[in-house]
C-alpha cells in the first residue's frame, strides 16, 4: 500500500546546499541558503520526492493528507552520533565522579551483570526521549564486559522497536578481565570478536540499522585484542566506533603504555583506514587534528557529557576549520544523563562561547549543520538522510503549537536557543510516523516506564550500586 503525505511548516530548514563552515557569510541577518518559508515536505513511500512552496505542493497533490497548519518548523532528522542507549536503566548516577571514577564505581560494575533483556528495554525507554527531542538517527555502541551473555544484541531489539534508524557497536574492553598472556584472556578475544560476528548478523536483519566494530577504548583493550581487531575489521570490511581522547588522563597512560599518545596509537594500528567516528577528541594536539583530517576521521562531540565529567573543551572549531567533519551526540544515559538532543545543541554552542569568550565562535547554523548533515556525514549515512532534498530517506521533524515556536524571527536560532522537546510534535523514520501530537506512538511511554522500573531495581541491587551508595533503589 502506497502511503504519500505532506508536512508543512512557516519555514523547511532543508540544511541543503549550505557552503562550507569557512565559506559562509556570517554577518547577522545574511540569508540563509536551504531555508524556505511557507514550504512543504511531499513524502512517498518513505521517500522524500518533492521540497516546494507550499501552495504549489498542495495545489498539486489536493487528496494528500497535510501534516502541520503552516505555522512551526520542518527540519531533517536529527543525527545523534555518539550515545550508550543501553545505559537507559543506570542513569542518573555518579555524576560528580571523573571518568575513570564513573568507569570504575558504576558502568564496570553495571556491564558485569547486564543482560540482553535490561539492554533492549533500556534501549526502548531512552530511544523515546531521543524521538522526543527530534532524533531520528542514533550512533550508539553498547559496552559490557559481561563475557558470554551477548546482551550487546538487546540494542538491535530495542532500537527496532523504537523505529529509530542507526548504527550499532559493541565497544568491548578486556583489560582485567583474565591473567595477561593466559589461555583465559585469550578465550576472552575470542568470546569478545565472536560477539562482534554474532551483532553484526543480528544488524544485518533489521533494515534500518548498520553495525560498526566498537572498540570501547583503546586503553581498555589488550594489544592482543587490538590487533585481532583491526584484523577483523579488514577482513570484514567494518567501520569503526570508539572513543579518542577524552580526558587528559587517557594521555598520560597512554604514554606509560605505549610511548605515545592514543591519536597516534589508534593511527600505528591501521584503525584509521577503516571508516572511524571518535566520540570526543577534546584532548588533541595540532599532530593530532592534521592526523584526524588527513585520514577523514570524524569526531563526535558529546558537550554535555564533557561538561558533566568535568573533562574539557572540544576544539570544535579548529576541527571544523582543519575539515574534520564533526557531529553531536548526547553521549550515553548514564553520562548525560538526559538523552535531549535539542540540549545538546544549545550547549554545544555555548560551550564554544563562553570558551572562546566569543559568541560568534559558533553560531546557531553550524550547530544545526553538525547535528544534521554534517552527524549524517560523519557516520557514512549523508546519502540517505541529514538533509531534506528528493531522493533522500524521509526522516524528519514536526515542531508546532508551543511556545518555544510560536515567534519564529530566526527560525535557526529559535530552534537551537529556544526549543525544547515539548514542541516536537510529529517525527517520522523512513516515512513511518513514530512520534504523533506529541506522543511516541512506536513505543507505549507509560508501559515502557513500568516494565523499566523493577528491572533498574534489580541491577542497582546485583551490580551493588545500592550497597556502595549510588542508588537508592530499593
Ligand atoms: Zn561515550
Amino acid at each position: 500500500m502506497s502511503t504519500e503525505f505532506l508536512v508543512r511548516g512557516r519555514y523547511v530548514l532543508t540544511m541543503a546546499g549550505l557552503p562550507g563552515p569557512g565559506e559562509r557569510d556570517r554577518t547577522p541577518g545574511a540569508h540563509l541558503d536551504g531555508v524556505l518559508a511557507d514550504a512543504c515536505v511531499h513524502v512517498r513511500d518513505g521517500e522524500i520526492v518533492a521540497v516546494d512552496d507550499a501552495a504549489r505542493l498542495v495545489a498539486a497533490h489536493p487528496a494528500l493528507p497535510v501534516h502541520g497548519d503552516g505555522t512551526g518548523l520542518v527540519i531533517p532528522g536529527l543525527v545523534s552520533t555518539h550515545t550508550h542507549l543501553s545505559e537507559g536503566l543506570a542513569t542518573g548516577m555518579g555524576s560528580e565522579l571523573s571518568l575513570f571514577e564513573w568507569g570504575e564505581g558504576i558502568v564496570g560494575p553495571v556491564g558485569a551483570v547486564l543482560t540482553r533483556e535490561d539492554a533492549a528495554e533500556g534501549t526502548a525507554l531512552k530511544a523515546v526521549e531521543m524521538l522526543m527531542s527530534g532524533v531520528t538517527c542514533v550512533n550508539d555502541m553498547f559496552c559490557h564486559n559481561h563475557v558470554g551473555s551477548r546482551a550487546s544484541l538487546g540494542v538491535v531489539d530495542g532500537l527496532t522497536r523504537a523505529g529509530l534508524r542507526g548504527v550499532v557497536s559493541f565497544g568491548a574492553e578486556d583489560v582485567g578481565l583474565a591473567e595477561p598472556g593466559s589461555e583465559a584472556a585469550a578465550a576472552v578475544v575470542a568470546d569478545v570478536l565472536a560477539e562482534q560476528v554474532d551483532l553484526a548478523t543480528q544488524v544485518a536483519g533489521a533494515p534500518l540499522l548498520e553495525f560498526r566494530y566498537g572498540v570501547g577504548t583503546l586503553l581498555g583493550q589488550t594489544d592482543e585484542l587490538l590487533a585481532a581487531g583491526v584484523d577483523l575489521c579488514r577482513q570484514r570490511g567494518w567501520g569503526v566506533h570508539t572513543h579518542l581522547a577524552e580526558v587528559r588522563e587517557e594521555l598520560t597512560a597512554a604514554r606509560a603504555r605505549w610511548g605515545h599518545r592514543t591519536v597516534e596509537h589508534a593511527e600505528r594500528l591501521g584503525m584509521f583506514e577503516r571508516p572511524l567516528i571518535a566520540g570526543h577528541g577534546v584532548w588533541l594536539t595540532e599532530a593530532d587534528v592534521a592526523s584526524l583530517a588527513r585520514h577523514d576521521v570524524a569526531i563526535a562531540h558529546s558537550p554535555v557529557a564533557n561538561m558533566i565529567l568535568g573533562s574539557g573543551v572540544c576544539p570544535v572549531p579548529r576541527l571544523r576549520a582543519a575539515g574534520v567533519t564533526v557531529g553531536i551526540g548526547t553521549d550515553g544515559a548514564a553520562s548525560n544523563d538526559g538523552q535531549d538532543m535539542l540540549q545538546a545543541l544549545k550547549m554545544a554552542a555555548l560551550l564554544q562561547k563562553v570558551h572562546h569568550l566569543d559568541p560568534l565562535v559558533v553560531d546557531a547554523l553550524d550547530v544545526l549543520t553538525m547535528a544534521t548533515i554534517d552527524g549524517a556525514r560523519a557516520l557514512g549515512l549523508d546519502h540517505l538522510v541529514g538533509s531534506l532534498e528528493p531522493g533522500k530517506r524521509a526522516d524528519l521533524v514536526l515542531l508546532q503549537d508551543t511556545v518555544e515556536v510560536a515567534v519564529l524571527h530566526d527560525p535557526v536560532s529559535q530552534l537551537v536557543y529556544g526549543a525544547s522537546p515539548r514542541a516536537v510534535r510529529d517525527v517520522w523514520v523512513d516515512g513511518v510516523q513514530v512520534v504523533l501530537d506529541h506522543a511516541c506512538v512506536s513505543v507505549d511511554e507509560a508501559a515502557q516506564i513500568e516494565r523499566c522500573r523493577p528491572l533498574a531495581a534489580r541491577l542497582g541491587r546485583d551490580a551493588g550500586l545500592v550497597a556502595a551508595g549510588h542508588s537508592v533503589i530499593g
